[in-house]
């Protein structure tokens, strides 16, 4: 099936009389015959349902649409994105482990790894996407387990070269996560290229209506744990938590990354997405496509608009010819890129904010990537504890507008963005 097909109904199949809509199963426990059927679940002997703080029947059939439009093998839903790398990365690198991640990542996530998993012994390297095959490899220890990047950096918008990322992570013997938020796999499957893991926020162009916040986790079932035994413990060796069992031979290459994440750290950190907010991040999903369409087209629109208005020193979208990352956007993504774009107005910080206070249309948000037109000044706002040095390695400079295009008729947009640099 095409992704237009899968997202209308990959995940769920009514049989007679049942709903045609995803039930939502609003249930913290499941009820058994016997002690004997439940106990089965609990050694992971028998598929199941036994408490909604691991698992829950709605979260699963979303998962399971989101692994079928990145081509996957298995997922999982999580609470929201923060929730999705963490255990992306948790669930093969524990202390005294390394990992390599580009610099050009979310400021949450550069946080999560950067302050909030060195104190949990977990040691980074980070590199410049842009880096030289060598330059890359030099970042890798013996210890390493993996490597992150982002497909479409949010806010940098630097794109990844996904190829170049697994080849140096698989000839270490360890597999390429890729948090692929802000292409969507609409416009990107990362598995395509080589990545191993692809992770979601899903709060931004899935859900896309500023409803739900959550997060997701897809395997591709590439990655071949047990060829690289020694690095992988925790898939690869009994699990003393879970009765002995040794994920990657119980559940195989396509099924070990998360059944252990969920057995495991969904067990202990209980970081589930509520099966509501499932229930609307699918609704968001069936639409995705013709969102996707508009959005790239409207951001489209409004970068080439913006590059030719004296008021703006410069524009970061991967969809300009003469951008940065356009042959490599064009490359991995052809049919669009998101709707996000970064740019600096004339006259630096305080233009910005008269630019900011006389926006309209386009409101004020730390969020990005839904139907609504929205803005930000990360350096005021999101990223203002990160210094100067981390600013400008993250790729965000304190003159940066981050500006996300909605599907509102790119006329209005544009007549605001008119209107606000005027004041200037
Ligand atoms: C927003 C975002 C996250 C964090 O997701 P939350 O759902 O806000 O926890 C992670 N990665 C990227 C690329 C994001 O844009």
């Amino acid at each position: 099936m095409e992704k237009e097909t899968k997202c209308i109904v990959s995940g769920y199949t009514p049989k007679n009389g049942e709903p045609r809509m995803i039930p939502i199963i609003q249930s913290t426990t499941y009820k058994y015959d016997s002690s004997e059927a439940m106990g089965r679940l609990f050694d992971l002997e028998d598929s199941g349902y036994f408490y909604t703080r691991l698992q829950n029947p709605t979260n699963d059939m979303v998962a399971a649409k989101i692994a079928a439009l990145e081509g996957g093998t298995a997922g999982m839903l999580t609470s929201s994105g923060q929730a999705a790398n963490f255990f992306a990365v948790f669930n093969i690198a524990n202390a005294g482990d390394h990992v390599v991640s580009s610099t050009s990542i979310y400021g949450g996530t550069f946080n999560l790894f950067n302050v909030t998993m060195r104190k949990m012994g977990i040691e980074f390297t980070f590199v410049d996407p842009d880096c030289t095959e060598e330059e890359l490899a030099a970042a890798f220890q013996p210890n390493t387990k993996c490597v992150f990047g982002e497909t479409i950096a949010n806010p940098a918008l630097t794109v990844l070269d996904i190829e170049k990322f697994a080849k140096a992570a698989h000839s270490h013997g360890v597999p390429l996560i890729v948090d692929n938020t802000f292409a969507t796999p609409i416009n990107c499957t990362p598995f395509d290229w080589g990545a191993d893991i692809v992770t979601h926020s899903t709060t931004k162009y899935m859900d896309g209506h500023d409803a739900a916040v959550g997060g997701a986790i897809v395997d591709s079932g590439k990655f071949d744990w047990m060829a690289h035994k020694d690095k992988f413990p925790g898939l690869c060796t009994p699990d003393d938590s879970y009765h002995g069992i040794t994920y990657a031979e119980k559940f195989g290459q396509g099924g070990a990354f998360i059944t252990k994440a969920t057995a495991q750290l969904m067990r202990d950190f209980g970081s589930i997405q509520s099966p509501q907010n499932a229930y609307y991040l699918n609704l968001g999903l069936e639409s995705l496509p013709v969102r996707m369409e508009r959005h790239c087209e409207n951001a489209q629109k409004v970068a080439e608009w913006l590059q030719a208005n004296d008021k703006v020193t410069w524009v970061n979208f991967p969809g300009l010819p003469g951008n940065k990352y356009y042959d490599l956007a064009q490359k991995y993504m052809p049919n669009g890129t998101c709707g996000v774009i970064s740019f600096g107005v004339k006259g630096g910080r305080a233009a910005a904010e008269k630019f900011m206070a006389g926006l309209k249309l386009a409101s004020i948000e730390t969020h990005v990537a839904d139907a609504h037109t929205c803005v930000l000044h990360p350096a005021s706002s999101t990223h203002r504890q990160l210094t100067d040095e981390e600013l400008e390695a993250a790729g965000v400079g304190a003159d940066l507008i981050r500006f996300s295009v909605g599907i509102e008729n790119v006329k209005d947009i544009i007549a605001d963005l008119d209107q606000a640099l005027a004041l200037i």
